[in-house]
């Protein structure tokens, strides 16, 4: 089968590798879409989290093509998305429900530790169905199910935050992560959404999938366009947003979110960096924020997969290009390119 493999930065090789096989308790997909994360993203532009040699890809449609003689209630020929963190079920986060917390959930995960969507063919292993295998209605495209899984990560982004009606919530950051979350805090309802990038093309979206205030960051004051909403909150002239979720991982990005959240205000850090930030702990102290971290899911696919078969959730906007993998180096030059792109799908 035809794979890309990472080689190091800026570096993918197409090959040809053996047709995987799956064991007893597994299934083999065939790949259909597969997005290209931001996460992918860090390692291709600095190396970050997958050692070469990897085949890489954790965001994919695709159908059964194989299932173990112990796999109960998947199907060859259905359609499906996965879960691709592991959790080996034993250790004290597992057990406390907190299974993308395991120590192991990044590097043995699907296409970060074994191999990944950007492949004709995955091996999933431990084949559990609306566990790590989830079936799609007919009502989903297998194009907009490549996005179910960073629908997935919105999602607890949005579930860390303790919402309330009205709201003012800014998210910094119109990539695939900040447009499904503004989609997810509208689909909640009774929110301001105020959406910030550098992008036009991106921000365009976020008005049209629901966003209420957009700001270019890169023609505009962000901190007076967000008072002017919010009004003022006195550290630092701050303003006086009530949630902060931070979906750029830009140290500039970062300093926003602390300044513009409210006194007792909430930051969710949903961003990987490839910088370190610089930042005065004072404003955490003097505004009591709370600022979380989210990472991942837990069990959140059929909430996302439910949200978009009931049209609440708008994912196929989301899809700005789609390439052949044999056009991996390009794709992944494109994803770069936030003023071009949104997000970019591999298509078998
Ligand atoms: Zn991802
Ligand atoms: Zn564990």
């Amino acid at each position: 089968m035809r794979a890309a493999v990472f080689r190091g930065i800026r570096h993918f090789e197409m090959v040809e590798l053996p047709m995987p096989q799956p064991g007893d308790g597994d299934i083999l997909v065939k790949v259909d879409f597969c997005g290209i994360c931001g996460s992918d993203l860090h390692t291709y532009r600095k190396g970050l989290y997958i050692k070469p040699g990897q085949v890489m890809g954790h965001e994919f449609s695709g159908v059964v093509n194989k299932v173990g003689s112990h796999v109960k209630g998947i199907e060859e020929g259905e359609r499906v998305v996965i879960r691709p963190l592991f959790d080996c079920g034993e250790c004290k986060h597992c057990l406390a429900n907190r299974p993308h917390l395991c120590a192991n959930s990044f590097q043995a995960g699907i296409g970060y530790g074994k191999p990944g969507g950007f492949a004709e063919y995955v091996v999933i292993p431990n084949a559990l169905l609306n566990k790590t295998v989830f079936r799609l209605p007919p009502e989903i495209t297998s194009q907009e199910a490549a996005l179910i899984e960073p629908l997935a990560v919105a999602i607890h982004a949005v579930e860390m935050a303790n919402l309330h009606l009205n709201d003012t919530v800014v998210v910094l950051g119109a990539g695939t992560i900040g447009l499904c979350i503004s989609q997810v805090v509208k689909a909640i309802g009774g929110c301001h959404v105020i959406q910030v990038d550098i992008s036009d093309l991106r921000l365009q979206a976020a008005k049209r999938l629901g966003a209420d205030t957009i700001i270019n960051a890169a023609k505009e004051n962000v901190m007076e366009q967000i008072v002017s909403i919010t009004g003022k909150d006195n550290f630092n002239s701050g303003a006086a947003a009530d949630v902060v979720f931070e979906c750029a991982g830009v140290p500039s990005t970062v300093s926003v979110a602390l300044k513009c959240a409210r006194f007792g205000g909430q930051v969710i850090s949903v961003a990987l960096s490839e910088e370190k930030t610089l930042l005065d702990p004072s404003i955490i102290v003097q505004k009591e924020l709370s600022w979380k971290g989210s990472f991942g899911y837990i069990n959140e696919f059929p909430t996302a997969i439910d949200l978009v078969k009931k049209g609440k959730i708008q994912l196929n906007e989301l899809v700005s290009h789609l390439y052949p993998i044999d056009q991996v180096n390009e794709a992944f030059e494109k994803q770069s390119d936030s003023s071009a792109s949104i997000k970019v799908c591999f298509q078998f």
